[in-house]
């Protein structure tokens, strides 16, 4: 029942809410954008086809084609003129319908990042590209042998000779010497660029308008390393005893290429459980899409766009992309039937399903995921599902007994994997950060300053390599590694939420997801669809009742 001074004030409200025409400010706004998305999108659509023909080819002529392509688009973000119109269209404080005012925090950011003098900007751009292109094509060699990274990859899970494993260890670094002179003057230039739109250097523009804060990072990283510390100290030492008899060496003797992992990035398999024997005979590719399809959210027509296999000249590692925004989403993967490559199967169509089903009716330039670590957690969410017994035991109908066989170990190795990762993901954040704070210091010393305080393992003696150049995301995606782990912290958080307040289960053990039609309705709705229409915390906050907080992925891995 109303009362009628309610319905007053309701006659009141919706004649306020119909006067709200657009104001002279956002009408000038509408009117930009409109004019913006124009030139920008069948821009962005032909850099994201070439990128992806050059990733499938190698071949240089189209590297430069990108790179012509990136160029131009990134110089549409340098104008000047039109950087000066949004700054002061922010400014006035006028834009007060919120779908309007995102779009022009989303504009703001990308155009003051750009704001680099053309020829300056030019150089970035080319360096860049020509870096990528070595890490594309470059074989590293092995007693004079080409060797994959898949190749390399497996001497480290199977061989038991120290020194085979050094030399397997050490041919994965050889990439670092090829791009370690160039990469250094890519992060000056990138630093230059940065100073001269007023910030420190690159890394604080980075994360600026990115919309994140330096200071709250080194917050939620500073809690991690405290409360990882111990248990990462234990479960390293049980790792440790294990491989140093394994490999007959003593526990001090332990290298960096005793782990599994050229990076200790990933946990080594050694609790008698190799999870690749349940998938070798299985297809991955099929697994994937029999799964997605379940939850409702098919991607069919993901796999119709995509390049799946191994071959010649083609970039050996996997992504995803969405060329249009409009539905043509394409992932890369080299696939076997492994464990490894199930999980980054299940990761890159976590972010292909996100690109998927954006709502289209939502502007342009907000169809994108609320923020670049929010579609890791989506992607991460998925990838966790291929080490989960009960989703193993359904996707590849284990007996109890296999899955029983699987669930001894299975939690450690879900603890191990996480607290391995955060930890070396501190490796990353924290190199970076003084990377480009001063790229003049002892950069190979640094890093295994940081390798041994973090992941506490022995830096080879004598080492003056630049064994951190190896790791492609300085060159491809700088100032972005830290959003794993807040990847990480909100996959946990929508896992808890989904357990707790649509599955409404007690605790999560047997959860699989399989089928679960609901999982896919709601992160549809709250966070697929939305795409980047409210602030990646405000998101947050509308899909689980809190904003992003660590304290569910140390629930769920931690303690
Ligand atoms: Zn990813």
């Amino acid at each position: 029942m109303k009362t009628l001074s309610t319905l007053i004030v309701m006659l009141t409200i919706s004649v306020v809410l119909f006067g709200c025409a657009p104001n002279v400010k956002e009408r000038q706004l509408q009117k930009f954008i409109t004019a913006h998305v124009e030139e920008i999108k069948p821009l962005e659509k032909e850099a994201n086809l070439a990128s992806w023909q050059a990733a499938n080819s190698g071949k240089a002529e189209d590297y430069d084609r990108v790179s012509e392509l990136i160029l131009k688009i990134r110089q549409v973000y340098s104008n000047p003129g039109e950087f000066a119109f949004i700054k002061d269209i922010k400014g006035s404080g006028q834009i007060k319908d919120a779908v309007l005012a995102r779009q022009l925090d989303v504009l703001y950011n990308a155009y003051l990042r750009n704001q680099i003098e053309p020829e300056l900007l030019k150089k970035i751009v080319d360096l860049g590209t020509e870096i990528e292109k070595k890490f594309s094509t470059f074989r590293a060699r092995l007693k004079g042998k080409k060797v994959t990274d898949n190749e390399i990859k497996n001497i480290l899970k199977i061989e038991t000779a120290s020194a085979k494993r050094k030399q397997a260890w050490l041919a994965s670094k050889q990439v670092g010497a090829v791009v370690a002179d160039d990469l250094v003057r890519l992060v000056k230039l990138r630093n230059q660029a940065a100073r001269k739109l007023g910030f420190d250097n690159f890394h604080t523009l980075s994360l600026t308008t990115a919309e994140q804060d330096v200071e709250e990072l080194d917050n939620i990283f500073g809690k991690l390393y405290e409360l990882t510390s111990e248990p990462f100290a234990e479960l390293k030492a049980d790792l440790d005893r294990i491989l140093a008899t394994k490999y007959d060496v003593a526990v001090e003797e332990l290298m960096p290429w005793h782990y599994h992992d050229p990076f200790f990035q990933e946990t080594p398999m050694v609790y008698q459980l190799d999870l690749d024997t349940y998938y070798e005979d299985n297809d991955v590719k099929e697994l994937a899409a029999r799964f997605y399809a379940g939850i409702g959210l098919p991607v069919e027509s993901v796999f119709a766009n995509s390049d799946l296999y191994e071959r010649e000249g083609k970039n050996p590692h996997a992504f995803c992309t969405d060329i249009d925004r409009e539905g043509d989403v394409r992932i890369l993967c080299n696939l076997k039937n492994n464990e490894a490559w199930m999980e980054t199967l299940l990761h890159e169509l976590g972010h292909a399903v996100y690109d998927k089903y954006h709502d289209l009716e939502v502007p342009y330039l907000l169809r994108t995921p609320a923020h670049i670590f929010t579609t890791e957690a989506i992607a991460m969410f998925f990838g966790r599902l291929s080490r989960n017994p009960a989703w193993m035991q359904e996707m590849l109908q284990l007996t109890d007994q296999q899955r029983a066989e699987i669930e001894k170990v299975s939690d450690k190795y879900a603890q191990l994997k996480q607290i391995i990762f955060a930890r070396w993901a501190m490796v990353m954040y924290d190199f970076e950060k003084h990377l480009y704070a001063n790229p003049e210091q002892d950069l190979n010393y640094l890093w295994w300053d940081m390798v041994e305080k973090y992941q506490l393992l022995n830096g080879p003696p004598g080492r003056d390599e630049p064994d951190w150049a190896a790791k492609i995301h300085f060159t491809i995606a700088p100032c972005y590694y830290h959003n794993y782990v807040l990847g990480e912290l909100l996959a946990s958080q929508l896992h808890h939420y989904l357990v707790c307040h649509i599955l409404k289960l007690e605790s999560d053990k047997n959860v699989s997801y399989i089928d679960q039609k609901k999982v896919g309705d709601f992160l549809t709705q709250k966070v697929l669809e939305v795409g980047a229409v409210y602030h990646w915390n405000e998101m947050i906050e509308r899909a689980t009742g809190e904003p992003l907080t660590p304290k569910y992925f140390v629930q769920q891995f931690v303690q």
